[in-house]
């Protein structure tokens, strides 16, 4: 399965844009991109996010990725952040308003903004013109599906198609997670770095939707009964219960 295949051999000119966000799946994206690719810069989004914490937990993630981990250090380049708040305003659900984390009417769940990953690939692919990068890596998952319809990789042809087409020219958008449980994503982290990743992602990466950074469990910071806490915990317990096996090869 290409996603757990072994890295290719590093190329100077393979290049790579991680979408990191400071969670526990981009932070493993930004692992796994850095094993594989010579030069590999990273992107965040600032949409009005109700938690600055995110924000913050990107920081401290990538000071950890060059200070834990020399042969990743040399190849990783400067960090963007790119103001998407006119964005989050359209969006307007309960991860940029005080509105209720729930199911809405068309099942999906109300911290779903409209096409965010559409946008934020897109700006993205600009910026990966601009700096000359091959790759856009996401953390994108169809394993744990939450709703996103933008998470699907039939979704993520499509625009890779577009942006192709539209920038004339040959991005590649990379979803290492894309068919992966969420114990199987921890299990990746195990076999890119070891337990320092291991324990870097566990109490470093931020994926809480409420923010909430208060107690450290067993599986990292959170409020623990949030959908993304949920998801994480249970992914964590999967694993252990597994006997913490790496990613089959
Ligand atoms: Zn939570």
């Amino acid at each position: 399965m290409t996603p757990m295949s072994d890295p290719r051999p590093l190329k100077a000119t393979d290049s790579a844009l991680v979408l990191f966000s400071g969670g526990q799946d981009s932070s493993v994206c930004l692992a796994w991109a850095l094993e594989r690719y010579a030069r590999v810069e990273t992107v965040g989004f600032d949409y009005g996010q109700r938690h600055a914490i995110e924000m913050q937990a990107r920081q401290v993630v990538l000071g950890a990725m060059v200070d834990g981990f020399p042969a990743w250090a040399g190849r990783l380049g400067p960090d963007h952040v790119l103001d998407l708040k006119g964005f989050g305003a359209i969006g307007g659900s309960a991860l940029t308003t005080d509105r209720a984390i729930e199911m809405t009417e068309r099942g999906l769940p109300s911290t779903f903004v409209p096409g965010r990953n559409l946008v934020f690939l897109t700006y993205a692919a600009a910026l990966a013109d601009r700096r000359g990068l091959n790759a856009l890596i996401g953390g994108m998952c169809e394993t744990d599906f939450s709703g996103y319809p933008d998470c699907r990789r039939g979704t993520l042809d499509a625009l890779q198609t577009a942006l192709n087409l539209g920038m004339d020219r040959d991005f590649r958008i990379e979803t290492p997670l894309m068919y992966l449980t969420k114990a199987q994503t921890w299990a990746l982290s195990k076999r890119l770095g070891g337990q320092d990743l291991v324990d870097l992602i566990m109490s470093e990466s931020h994926t809480c939707y409420l923010g909430e950074r208060g107690k450290l469990h067993a599986w990292g910071h959170g409020c623990g009964t949030c959908p993304a806490c949920d998801l994480r915990a249970k992914g964590w317990a999967e694993w252990h219960a597994a006997g913490e096996p790496g990613a089959p090869s």
